[in-house]
């Protein structure tokens, strides 16, 4: 398969087209179609010459993502599978404007995207991680996918609205043009399946696209990268010049509790973990955001307040606590509300900023992997 065309970044396109002999303003053209029309196929791209479309059909690829399943109402969490090329299945999960978790209450849409199918980390509470690590996402799948929700947007919207369409003459032809270039995302966070610091070179060249204003136009400080704790990538993030948001899913605050749910913390204790994001915060002086999922029994006691507090205080973290999501198949619940009210209670009167998620989405398995693991499931079982 020859490389795709969302895997290039500008000045890649511009070198390439040179070499084509074509002049810089079809670049341009090109990136509009891409990004802002989001063509599904070439043939879609009508002001470029049809010679120089056959020549970008014969060394680039095209693809986009195939809509395999979709749980979840308008206006409500929606969760998209996509299949991929090789057959493979990642999941997007669309939230709508809320008081935003990580960015600014003004959000209209949250897009969570995957980086990997799979992952190697196995977290002993994850859906993503329980049939190991199959493959690295591709520069263009991860950008894909916004292209692919916000396609799949604009074509919902213009079915619901194509009587108006219709029934006009040329203001009919505006409203559909407009539609179509509607930005739905405006703010990323990578927290789908997969480790995102696993697969640094392809993240960060597709938020770089994802970012850039002739892409997706999304601002650094609306994309959130959130890590189980890879010590060493963690540092090198830190002198990436974007302003990318940190978060990191702690989910046990001494090493005894994430030892027993996250194998990664054996390779990268808390004391390196702790260091490293000491650095990225002196680094870039921002907010790091600390996620800790209450599982009953393991992390929820009202000890573990008391080092989960010294720990947002010496990062200046705010703490997400979320609640557990049951996974199908691992024997891990959620406490009761009541606990996880009294956790959060524990942790303000600690002096630490913290939220507790109220799910949105958990009546859709929200969290990551689990809908892979359901169809891949079906599919084997048929
Ligand atoms: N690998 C990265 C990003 C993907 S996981 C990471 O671990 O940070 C995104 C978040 O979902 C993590 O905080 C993860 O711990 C959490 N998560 C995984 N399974 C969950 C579940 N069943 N319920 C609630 N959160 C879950
Ligand atoms: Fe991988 Fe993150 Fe799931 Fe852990 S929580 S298995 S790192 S996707």
């Amino acid at each position: 398969m020859p490389p795709d065309i969302k895997s290039l970044n500008r000045e890649e396109l511009e070198a390439q087209f040179k070499s084509l002999g074509e002049p810089a303003y079809r670049v341009a053209q090109l990136l509009d179609w891409l990004y802002v029309r989001r063509a599904a196929s070439w043939d879609a791209m009508t002001n470029l010459p049809k010679a120089l479309r056959e020549k970008l059909r014969a060394q680039f690829s095209l693809q986009t993502l195939e809509l395999a399943r979709k749980q979840g109402a308008e206006d409500t969490t929606q969760k998209f599978l996509w299949k991929l090329a090789d057959g493979q299945f990642i999941e997007s999960v669309l939230i709508p404007a809320n008081p935003a978790l990580y960015g600014e209450a003004s959000d209209r849409h949250t897009l969570c995207i995957s980086t990997q199918v799979g992952c190697a980390y196995g977290c002993k509470f994850c859906a993503s991680g329980l049939d190991g690590w199959k493959r690295n996402l591709g520069v263009h799948e991860i950008v894909e996918q916004i292209s692919a929700v916000e396609r799949w947007h604009a074509t919902a919207s213009l079915k619901c609205s194509v009587s108006t369409v219709q029934t006009e003459d040329a203001g009919g032809l505006k409203t559909e043009n407009s539609k179509l270039k509607t930005r739905l995302v405006d703010n990323l966070v990578v927290m789908g399946m997969g480790e995102p610091l696993a697969n640094y070179d392809n993240l960060i060249k597709a938020l770089k696209i994802l970012n850039a204003p002739w892409g997706g136009g999304i601002g650094a400080r609306k994309i959130t990268i959130s890590t189980s704790g890879l010590a060493p990538q963690i540092r090198k993030l830190a002198v990436e010049p974007m302003q990318f948001r940190l978060a990191i899913s702690l989910h046990g605050a001494t090493d005894a509790v994430r030892n027993r749910i996250m194998p990664v913390n054996k390779k990268y204790p808390l004391a390196e973990l702790t260091a490293a994001c000491e650095d990225y915060q002196k680094l870039k002086g921002r907010m790091i955001t600390l996620e800790y999922i209450l599982i009953a029994g393991i992390n929820d006691s009202l000890e573990q307040t008391r080092p989960l507090a010294t720990l947002a205080k010496k990062l200046y973290a705010k703490v997400n606590l979320i609640p557990y999501n049951k996974v199908e198949d691992l024997p891990w619940v959620r406490p009761a509300d009541e606990v996880c009210e009294r956790f959060l209670a524990a942790l303000e009167k600690n002096d630490v900023t913290a939220t507790l998620r109220r799910e949105k989405g958990g009546d859709i398995d929200a969290a990551c992997g689990q809908l892979r693991l359901k169809t891949e499931r079906e599919l084997a079982g048929a």
